[in-house]
Formats: structure tokens, sequence, C-alpha cells
């Protein structure tokens, strides 16, 4: 049987702006662990956040670059997950009611046609802070917590399961990083964490218009690594339809080094 990939993509867009989405911390990258944070980012009780009028106009900016219709009204949610690098187990998003949906982006992989990728919804949230492993102050076996990018803004956008290949996905986020870059509202900078993917991918006959069971793959460090792990996803599942196998629902991480998720 031929089967076919069907991909979606999530792409966490990190905002230029110079204090956080809901108080006046500075969001300069590279400052001294734990210098960059408040009462409000720390989400001590409390607390009043007020929203950045700057995230607004980026996401606007974003929102109109992408066709999306813009909701008048659009509010914020509690994300409760307990995790180290958030400490008040909580994350500002958007869940109900997102800033904006239903836009497209078009896109070209080598030697195909133009086509529509569909973009159901773009959302504000704040970013989470970062565990520290491999620097040189961390001892062995240690994990130490920074806070400075909590509170950071974030733009969220995701799209329809519109992609039927891993170059489609490729294509998507490469012009995706140039209208952010574009609009200047975001750096592009990879390394710094300023653009991240999270792609989720199921297999289905070919003519089949159901959705099959999908993974979720995180972890890529670069649009290289998107594609590349979508290819060996894509691999995998067929493997285990072919032999008569089921797939599950789970996350992956990608592992770049080993080029296995
Ligand atoms: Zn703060």
């Amino acid at each position: 049987m031929n089967y076919e990939p069907v991909i979606g993509l999530e792409v966490n867009v990190q905002l230029k702006t110079d204090t956080k989405i809901f108080c006046n911390c500075s969001t300069q990258f590279g400052a001294a662990p734990n210098s960059q944070v408040c009462p409000v980012c720390l989400g001590m009780p409390g607390v009043l956040p007020v929203l950045n009028e700057k995230v607004v106009e980026f996401a606007t900016r974003l929102a109109l670059a992408v066709d999306c219709r813009i909701n008048k009204h659009s509010i914020f949610a509690r994300k409760n997950y307990f995790y180290p690098d958030l400490p008040k187990a909580y994350q500002i998003s958007q869940f109900e009611e997102p800033f904006c949906e239903h836009g497209k982006l078009e896109i070209q992989a080598p030697g195909e046609a133009p086509r529509n990728i569909g973009i159901t919804r773009i959302h504000m949230e704040e970013d989470a802070g970062k565990s520290l492993h491999s620097e040189s102050f961390v001892g062995k076996n240690e994990t130490l917590i920074d806070v400075n990018r909590c509170g950071t803004p974030l733009l969220e956008i995701v799209s329809e399961p519109d992609f039927r290949s891993p170059q489609e996905a490729y294509e998507y986020l490469v012009k995706m990083r140039e209208i952010v870059i574009f609009l200047g509202i975001c750096d592009g900078n990879m390394e710094e964490g300023s653009l991240r993917c999270d792609a989720n991918i199921s297999m289905r006959p070919v003519g089949e218009t159901k959705l099959g069971v999908k993974t979720e793959l995180k972890d890529m460090n670069s649009f290289r690594a998107v594609e590349k792990a979508l290819e060996y996803e894509i691999n995998r599942q067929e493997m285990v339809l072919e032999n008569g196998g089921r797939i599950e629902q789970q996350t992956l991480l990608w592992d770049a080094n080993r080029n296995v998720a």
C-alpha cells in the first residue's frame, strides 16, 4: 500500500521587544543568569501582569502578513504544567479566542507548483526559563535554572496539517523566517532560540481523507533538522504500518547527533 504523510507545524517566534510581555524586565539575550527577573515574571502571589502594547503591534503585523482574521476579542489563559524551568507552574498563553485565525502562506517546494498552507491560528504567550547543564559553572550531574527568559514574548503559529513532504515543511519555515525578519518582529536567530519549531506527523493510505494517529516531534534546533526528523519519522511509521503494526500517539525527541528520534 502507498502511504502519504500528513504534517502540521507549530512555530514559536520570539519577539524582539525591549521588555517582556507582562512586565518591564529586559529581554536582552546573554545577561548574567537570574538578573532579569521581577515578581511579575516569577508569578509571585498578588502581582498584576500588564500586556506589552508592542507585542500586540508585532502580532498584528504578522497577522496581516499571513492573511489572518484578527479577532476583535481575544483572551489569555493559564496553562498549568509542572516543569523545573517554569517555577510558577503555569504559562500565560491563549487557548480559546486566540489573537488571530484562518491565515495562509504560499510555499513552493523544489519542482512543485506553489501551494497554500493554512494557518489555523496565531496566539501570544510567554516563554519559560532555561535549564542549564553544560555551562562551566554548572557542576557535574547538576542542573541549574536561569529564569531570565521567563516572560519573554512569543507568537505561536499553528499550521493546518497541510504539508505533504518534509521539503514543504522546510520551505515554509524558511519563508516564515524571512517574513518575521522583514516585519522587524524577530531576529530569526536559531542558535539563540528565537525561532523554534515542533512538528506533528501521521501517515495515511493515498486517497484516504481521515487522519491517522500522529506523533509529535520536538527538540529540532534547525530547519534542516526538522526536515531530517520528518524524513526519519515517515520511514519509521511506514515500516510499522507495512508490517501490520499500529502507530502509538507519542512525543519523540530528535537526537541531532545520532539522527534518530
Ligand atoms: Zn519581570
